[in-house]
């Protein structure tokens, strides 16, 4: 294994691989409708990585360190075929963790034969428990019921404890963290409060729309009394919390108030292959054309990751200078 480290020494251990760019949701924060609307242009098929291209990446990464990868979107469940690219990085030896993250709309039909094709576990988005906040959010009209349906279904196929993320933005939804921590708590399942961010060039973030960690933490241990756990492993971006009564956890996603670059291990290549070091990125590096022209995909993703120097996070102020216009999440996949 050549275990290539970034500039801060930091290893390759995680992949998010997007396999598409496109989405049935609209959500405000990441895919508003005034941007993706009818006209909007997806990247064309035939510039999306084929699955076998999207398998010889995975398995340079693997190579390099990575063991834990994550397919995603847009929403990777309207990628056709997709149980098939999960067959095939499921059996790419050294993948210990093979995830998705999804919106759960397709979700209920498709459990069962992405659990039989070898995925691992799945992470649900939904940011309320109100119909009326959460159809808000995703400007689609997707009722909250249909995504704790499919949340079942994955779990009964095998696919939980399912992980459930939600985004906080003041003034649209912190009403739902102690809605969705009461809901979650002893289920097994485990919901993660996201702190809103600046990912993106379309979603009009602004500081004071972000409702801070210890704050999301305090609504929760007023009504539900918790304390602080340990990371799994290093690199966990979620702060992890354990309900004092011991029916479960919930944790927070800290990027803006408790940024984690540190310990970022996380690679992403989008759709049509291209690799970012950060979800902060400008600017990314082309595998595809690496792969169509034969060259050795690898020796890239060394070039790359060997001069890497993000930590967005930790530098980020008002005044933080962006050169480039920053990837839209929906395109890198979050
Ligand atoms: S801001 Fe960039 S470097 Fe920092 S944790 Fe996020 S992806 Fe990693």
């Amino acid at each position: 294994m050549n275990g290539v480290t970034d500039l801060f020494d930091r290893p390759i251990r995680d992949l998010r691989v997007s396999v598409t760019d496109r989405c049935n949701f609209r959500c405000t924060y990441c895919m508003p409708k005034e941007v993706f609307g009818p006209g909007h242009d997806f990247l064309p098929r035939d510039q999306l990585l084929t699955f076998e291209e999207i398998a010889s990446v995975t398995g340079a990464f693997v190579a390099r360190g990575v063991n834990k990868v994550r397919i995603t979107g847009g929403e990777p469940l309207l990628r056709k075929g997709i149980e098939e690219l999960v067959a095939m990085l499921s059996a790419i030896d050294g993948v210990d963790d093979l995830t998705m993250t999804t919106n759960a709309s397709l979700l209920a039909r498709k459990a069962p034969a992405l659990a039989a094709a070898g995925l691992d576990r799945v992470t649900v988005s939904l940011d309320a428990m109100d119909d009326p906040t959460f159809q808000a959010m995703n400007d689609v009209g997707f009722p909250v019921g249909t995504v704790l349906e499919a949340i079942d279904v994955a779990a009964e196929a095998g696919l939980g404890p399912v992980k459930v993320n939600a985004v906080i933005k003041r003034g649209v939804n912190e009403h739902a963290v102690v809605d969705m921590a009461s809901h979650f708590k002893g289920s097994g399942h485990i919901v993660r409060f996201i702190e809103y961010m600046d990912v993106g060039n379309t979603n009009g973030w602004r500081l004071d729309d972000v409702v801070p960690a210890d704050e999301m933490i305090k609504m929760i241990d007023q009504i539900h009394p918790v304390e602080a756990l340990s990371p799994n492993y290093p690199g966990e971006v979620a702060n992890r919390f354990r309900y004092r009564d011991g029916s479960g956890e919930v944790g927070i996603i800290a990027s803006v108030t408790k940024p984690f670059c540190g310990s970022c291990t996380r690679a992403r290549v989008s759709a049509e292959g291209m690799l970012f070091t950060c979800l902060f990125a400008t600017s990314g590096t082309s595998l595809r054309d690496a792969i169509r022209s034969g060259d050795e995909v690898g020796r890239a993703i060394d070039e790359v990751w060997g001069k890497r120097d993000d930590r967005y996070s930790e530098v980020r102020s008002a005044h933080t200078p962006r050169i480039g216009t920053p990837v839209e999440m929906s395109y890198i996949g979050g």
